[in-house]
């Protein structure tokens, strides 16, 4: 608008082609027009995750950390997910399968059933779901698994809105989408209405507590009186400032421990961890990164340090 307000002339701008006219203006990418336009050489060659092919969990998102837990405690496990932006899990390997909403309840009975069909053993089945999705169309799919006696774990992803959409507010919230404040519905009141008996609430930057948690969901489904075990991965979404504000910042660096094995980059994923391919290491976005530091978890050489709090 600016642009066409000033007219064709003298503006380095979409029109001249020295701003993409597609894509997200990131600091990287805002950082080369500024290098053309003051005629600076070009920054050196660190490439995000995956820059410029497809859209990722933000930095920081609690759903990275559930994902990352599940795959890495059932890495041969069938992973039935749903629509929003959990989907995205699908990235690293954390998402198998994304049908209409509320299916993934669905798929995972049936999985169930019919691994279970050939014998005792059955491949461990975890399935995931939002939390506005969850309230939208998994109740009925709960309801009939629970009935039929089929064994997996659900995990709901309760970043508490309907972040894909536009930041919703959902019914656990009491504010109804004009702002006017309604009695809210809780999602572990609906879970034991739906005849769940096994039922914990884990904050997934926890990585620990939720590993030990779907370790005992296992175990649960795998027991003679288990049927489903349900997990509520509770983190709110890091969009929501007031929330991100609220948690500890961390002040994140990865040292020369790096070996450039890439796991932080094809298993995690988190947009503020970069790949320098000249120098084969990792490194941290400092623009990017929130500080949460759940990416501690995840390099096999300790190279990725949490320190302290910058707030
Ligand atoms: S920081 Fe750790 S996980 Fe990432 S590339 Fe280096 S050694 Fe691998
Ligand atoms: S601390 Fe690690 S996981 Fe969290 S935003 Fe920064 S780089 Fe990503």
């Amino acid at each position: 608008m600016i642009e066409m307000q000033l007219g064709p002339s003298g503006v380095n701008g979409r029109g001249s082609g020295d701003v993409p006219r597609q894509g997200e203006l990131t600091p990287d990418v805002i950082e080369e027009i500024l290098r053309k336009f003051l005629g600076l050489p070009a920054a050196p060659a660190v490439v995000a995750a995956k820059k410029g092919i497809r859209p990722s969990l933000c930095a920081g998102c609690g759903h990275r950390a559930a994902f990352y837990a599940i795959r890495a405690t059932f890495p041969a496990g069938i992973l039935p997910s749903d629509i929003g932006c959990y989907t995205l899990g699908m990235n690293f390997g954390a998402v198998d399968t994304c049908h209409c909403m509320g299916a993934c309840i669905g798929q995972g009975a049936g999985f169930y059933h019919a691994y279970a069909a050939g014998g005792a053993d059955f491949a461990t089945i975890v399935v995931t779901i939002g939390d506005s999705t969850f309230f939208r169309a998994g109740l009925p799919g709960l309801i009939n698994a629970v009935f039929q006696g089929a064994r997996f774990i659900l995990v709901i992803l309760d970043n508490a809105t309907t972040a894909m959409t536009g930041h919703q507010p959902t019914p656990q919230i009491g504010v109804r989408a004009d702002g006017s404040e309604g009695r809210k519905v809780f999602i572990p009141d609906l879970v034991r209405a739906c005849g769940v008996r096994h039922l914990r609430e884990i904050d997934p930057y926890d990585v620990e507590a939720f590993t030990a948690a779907l370790k005992e969901a296992d175990s649960f489904i795998r027991s003679p009186e288990g049927d489903i075990a349900v997990l509520i991965a509770g983190h709110p979404c890091i969009v929501n400032r007031a929330a991100r504000q609220a948690q500890a910042v961390f002040a994140m660096s990865i040292t020369d421990d790096c070996v450039g094995c890439r796991v932080c980059i094809d298993a995690f994923e988190c947009p503020a961890i970069l790949f320098d391919e000249e120098q084969d290491r990792a490194q941290i976005d400092q623009n990017r990164c929130i500080g949460c530091g759940v990416c501690v978890h995840v390099c096999p050489t300790d190279a990725i340090r949490a320190e302290g709090s910058k707030a």
